[in-house]
């Protein structure tokens, strides 16, 4: 009898001791709200220097679901902004600081990779956020259309090229469409930071629309299926942006 009653004990403190574990792993989650709680980019502040952040004209889950709103905020906050705090530290107090970011561009040293990679992050940036925004799934119109024709025959051409153009990028880079100096429109990558008007550039150029293609720009979304980030990049381009770019080089 005294066995049977040590037993039973025995029993009873392990189912106790069983109950403790559970409730020790219990540890409170965030709530599901907690961990989507996106900012606004306007309380995004760089440090003081020559070259200005970008402000945004959307939010950052304007383009759900072709781009998601938690990489957009990262992207803006904490890559560009990094870039831009870069770039003025870089510069700051040199003779580079009264010059424009084209200015830099187009004279620099690439053997000087810190300032080549910041100036890049940053013209690149300026020219990705404008290049999205605006009314989706527009189209171009009027002169820029009519130069999207001469150049490539067609507007389906032109995004069967730049489509496969992107998808061939290998490793971190852009895909730019340009104007050269003959006046035509051209698809060309860039590896990563580099830019059409650096000295290093195969083929040079201005460029008035780009694609960002660090997995920094999709892979909460994309993951490995980056092609289908270049695909959703077109239901989001600012035409209408592309087109005042575009008359702008004209002049
Ligand atoms: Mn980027």
């Amino acid at each position: 009898m005294k066995i049977l009653k040590l037993f039973f004990c025995l029993l009873v403190l392990q189912s106790c001791h069983k109950k403790k574990l559970t409730e020790v792993v219990e540890v409170p989650l965030p709530t599901a709200q907690e961990t989507t709680k996106i900012g606004n980019p306007n309380d995004v502040n760089a440090v003081e220097g020559t070259f200005k952040l970008l402000k945004l004209s959307y939010n950052y889950d304007a383009f759900e679901p072709s781009i998601d709103a938690r990489t957009m905020e990262i992207h803006y906050s904490k890559h560009y902004v990094n870039y831009l705090n870069n770039l003025n530290k870089a510069i700051a107090n040199t003779e580079n600081q009264t010059k424009s970011l084209e200015e830099l561009l187009i004279n620099l040293d690439v053997k000087n990779e810190d300032l080549k990679n910041n100036l890049g992050g940053v013209y690149n940036h300026n020219l990705y956020f404008e290049s999205i925004g605006g009314k989706k799934n527009q189209i171009p119109k009027d002169t820029l259309s009519g130069a999207i024709n001469k150049s490539f025959g067609s507007f389906e051409n032109f995004t069967s090229v730049f489509k496969s153009t992107a998808s061939k990028q290998f490793g971190s880079g852009w895909t730019f469409l340009i104007i050269t100096k003959k006046g035509m429109l051209e698809v060309v990558n860039s590896q990563n930071q580099d830019n059409p008007l650096m000295p290093n550039a195969i083929v040079k150029g201005k460029p008035i629309l780009a694609i960002d293609l660090w997995e920094h720009a999709y892979y909460l979304n994309y993951q490995n299926k980056r092609n289908q980030y270049i695909d959703a990049f077109f239901n989001i381009i600012n035409w209408e942006n592309i087109a005042r770019n575009y008359e702008e080089s004209l002049k």
